[in-house]
This record gives C-alpha cells, sequence and structure tokens, in this order.
C-alpha cells in the first residue's frame, strides 16, 4: 500500500533521513521504534508529505505522491488518517462537530450522513454519552479518542500515529492503545510509532527499529525482541525493557 524508495530527508546540513527502502502492505501493522531524535517523526510525515522528502519516493497504492501537485497530495492525503501526540483536536467545537468538519467540507457529505458516521465512530471509540461536549472538558485519554476518531471519520486506507500516548497520564494509555488494538483487529493498515513496547509486541505484524537515520532492523516482534541483530537495538532494548 505504501512503499518507500531510498527516501532521504535533509535539514539544512543535518541528514536526518539517509536511506530507507521500505513497504507497508494492506492490514499490516508496523510499530516504529528508536531512539530520541531517530528520524521517526520525520519519516511519518514524509509518508503523507507533510515533509517534502529531499530525495526517494514515497508510493501510495502505485502513485509516487513526491511528484504531484498539492491538490493532488491533499486528495491522497485524505485516504491517510494522521493522529498526534497532541490531540489539535478544534477547541471552538464539540465533538461531534470535530468528527463531522473534514467528511462535510472536504468530501461534501451530506450533513445526516456525516452524523450517522460521527455516532458510530464515537460508539466504537467509547464516547457516544460525549458528542456535545467540548474537548477542554474531556481529559487526555477521551480527546485523544476523539482524534482517533475524527481521523476515521475520513474513511481512511491507512493510519498513521506519531505516539499517540506520549502525553497523556499513565492511567489513560490502555483506553487508548485498546481503541487502536482494536482498529488493528479491524484490519486497518497502520504505521505507529510508539513507546509502548508491549503494544509493539502484541499488535505489530513488524517492527522497524530506526536509528541514526536508517531503518537497521525490520523484523516480526519475537524475532525483534527476542533476537535482535544489531548493537544498537541490543543497547536500545537493554534501555527501554
Ligand atoms: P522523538 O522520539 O524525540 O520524537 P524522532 O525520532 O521523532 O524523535 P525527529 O523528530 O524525526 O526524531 O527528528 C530527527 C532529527 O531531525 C532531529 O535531529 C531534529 O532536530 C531534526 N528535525 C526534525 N524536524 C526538523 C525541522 N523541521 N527542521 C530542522 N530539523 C528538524
Ligand atoms: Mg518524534
Amino acid at each position: 500500500m505504501i512503499e518507500v524508495k531510498k527516501l532521504q530527508k535533509v535539514y539544512s546540513d543535518n541528514t536526518v533521513l539517509k536511506d530507507i527502502t521500505e513497504e507497508v502492505k494492506k492490514g499490516q501493522v508496523i510499530c516504529v521504534i528508536g531512539p530520541s531524535g531517530a528520524g521517526k517523526s520525520t519519516f511519518l510525515r514524509c509518508l503523507n508529505l507533510l515533509e517534502q522528502p529531499t530525495n526517494g519516493q514515497v508510493l501510495f497504492k502505485g502513485t509516487d505522491l513526491t511528484t504531484l501537485d498539492e491538490k493532488h497530495v491533499n486528495e491522497l492525503r485524505e485516504k491517510m488518517g494522521m493522529v498526534f501526540q497532541s490531540f489539535n483536536l478544534f477547541p471552538n467545537m464539540n465533538v461531534i462537530e470535530n468528527l463531522k468538519l473534514a467528511p462535510i467540507k472536504v468530501k461534501h457529505m451530506s450533513d445526516a450522513d456525516a452524523t450517522n458516521v460521527a455516532k458510530d465512530l464515537l460508539t466504537k471509540v467509547g464516547l457516544a454519552e460525549k458528542a456535545e461536549a467540548y474537548p477542554t472538558s474531556l481529559s487526555g485519554g477521551q480527546q485523544q479518542r476523539v482524534a482517533i476518531a475524527r481521523a476515521l471519520a475520513m474513511n481512511p486506507e491507512v493510519m498513521l500515529f506519531d505516539e499517540p500516548t506520549s502525553a497523556l497520564d499513565p492511567e489513560m494509555v490502555g483506553e487508548v492503545l485498546k481503541v487502536m488494538h482494536d482498529l488493528a483487529n479491524d484490519g486497518m493498515t497502520m504505521v505507529v510509532v510508539t513507546h509502548e513496547m508491549g503494544f509493539a509486541k502484541s499488535v505489530a505484524d513488524k517492527i522497524w527499529f530506526m536509528a541514526d537515520g536508517y531503518i537497521q532492523e525490520s523484523a516480526d516482534p519475537d524475532t525483534f525482541f527476542n533476537h535482535p541483530q544489531t548493537d544498537r537495538a541490543k543497547d536500545f532494548l537493554e534501555k527501554v525493557l
């Protein structure tokens, strides 16, 4: 579904992504892990062209995003939902308005259809009773679940998550991971940058270990966690496990 070929990203004299070639297949859950500053966020943002790669290609269902004009990039970006560490809900809108905005504005969905989609998604993330609430009245975990539902309201084909639980109080991490777990079980294609090793172990089809601008290891969780190949990965796992 997403093919990355010889991807490179340079900020002035800092080569953050050096040479990345990988593929995300339909239905796969990829967890991207690695030390701070490794380039994980930069990599994720290159997948939907929030960052323009310096070199290389990012193909989404066969189309090279790096060659498209802004309008066509936007069209494809609609198929890629993204959830950030900070929830970024629209503070002046209640929960259901947050969910309905893009489907109505961008997809020209009717108000009634958008309401139905939004209600279904709020039920799915366990927040049906919060439809009329404003973001500031919700806990961090609830806000992040709304943010996930809002991304899903566009009916994306792939979901990109950048440390979705890192800003949460510990007791709220589980409720957000559960929503992501359910999504994975439903067959959603997902690329998840995370420090939650338990989640990565139990949900990922593949771990990409990123360090120093490269994906140093790409392996199934059992292999990666029990038999890491590189010293870089062994060192990282000793620190986090
Ligand atoms: P963390 O785990 O802390 O989130 P990360 O793996 O996501 O780290 P990135 O945020 O991708 O790492 O950053 C990788 C490198 O790129 C860092 O050295 C960072 O300073 C640099 N960088 C990121 N964004 C920019 C930018 N917009 N301009 C210049 N340098 C940047
Ligand atoms: Mg990051």
